[in-house]
């Protein structure tokens, strides 16, 4: 399996040359008010309006969660051609997986339904969105929202910072729209070559930096370029987090519930590439 390591200069570069603020300005207008407040506190779920129905059956099936980055046409020059998704791609996509049945839904629901909580529609399906670009807020979310589809960001969160990264303000009306935020580290190391005290920073302080920040749950964990091993696994564990998403292909299953397995969409899949990758993660 390929390992890729993002660039951010040279992504940052692209986007913020390309991105200029008047899109940004435009988006917040249109999105009015969302939550402007910064809670201090871990937010408690809101009440749902009808009773939850709790699985009847087996409540073990496997989930497919795919994973993204940036949702952008690729520069000329960049490194990492296949990380970018277009547009154009990404909103054909969730077209063509609403038309299949599917519904998206927060890794929080899975793991409720895998847990016999609570119930999942029938065909469900997480889109993660992994390290914090800003194409996540002007591509990814009002593509979901006009289904009323929840997305994962699994933000690093040093990426809260850079006019290419997933701002604060951006980050909240995501949340509002019904996103998930899990944690991404703080600073995106290979989490198995760094010493205990900054393997137990990178995982639990991003954790604890998302959630005074935001005043969200941030349950689940996103490794690093896929890269764990015993001692980043038991860190993960050790910081409260109920689950982990790596880059091994495959569906998530909760029999591995701190190495759950993705389904990488790269820049050439398009919709053919998606429904070969979903037959072929569904078959193994
Ligand atoms: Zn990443």
């Amino acid at each position: 399996m390929r390992k890729y390591v993002v660039r951010f200069a040279a992504i940052g570069a692209f986007l913020g040359a390309g991105l200029g603020a008047a899109a940004l300005v435009q988006q917040a207008r249109h999105h009015g008010r969302a939550a402007a407040t910064t809670p201090i506190t871990v937010a408690k779920p809101k009440p749902h309006p009808k009773p939850v129905q709790r699985p009847k059956g087996p409540h073990d099936a496997p989930v497919p969660i795919l994973m993204y980055h940036v949702l952008a046409n690729p520069p000329a020059n960049a490194p990492y051609p296949e990380l970018y998704v277009r547009p154009a791609d990404f909103a054909a996509q969730v077209r063509w997986l609403a038309g299949q049945g599917y519904h998206a839904v927060s890794l929080r629901r899975v793991y409720d339904f895998w847990r016999g909580r609570r119930v999942l529609p029938p065909k469900p399906i997480v889109l993660s969105f992994d390290d914090g670009y800003h194409t996540d807020f002007t591509v990814a979310l009002p593509v979901l929202r006009a289904r009323h589809w929840a997305g994962v960001l699994n933000l690093e969160v040093r990426n809260l910072e850079p006019v290419w990264g997933t701002r604060p303000g951006m980050v909240r009306k995501m949340i509002a729209a019904g996103w998930e935020v899990d944690a991404h580290t703080l600073t995106h190391p290979d989490l198995t070559k760094v010493g205990p005290d900054r393997l137990k920073q990178e995982v639990a302080g991003s954790r604890a930096a998302i959630r005074r920040r935001f005043g969200v749950p941030v349950d689940f964990f996103c490794y690093p370029s896929g890269r764990y091993d015993d001692a980043v696994v038991a860190a993960v564990k050790a910081a409260g987090y109920l689950g982990a998403t790596t880059t091994n292909e495959g569906l998530a299953t909760p029999r591995n519930l701190f190495t759950l397995n993705r389904v990488r969409v790269s820049g050439t899949d398009g919709v053919d590439g998606l429904r070969r990758k979903l037959a072929v993660a569904s078959a193994a």
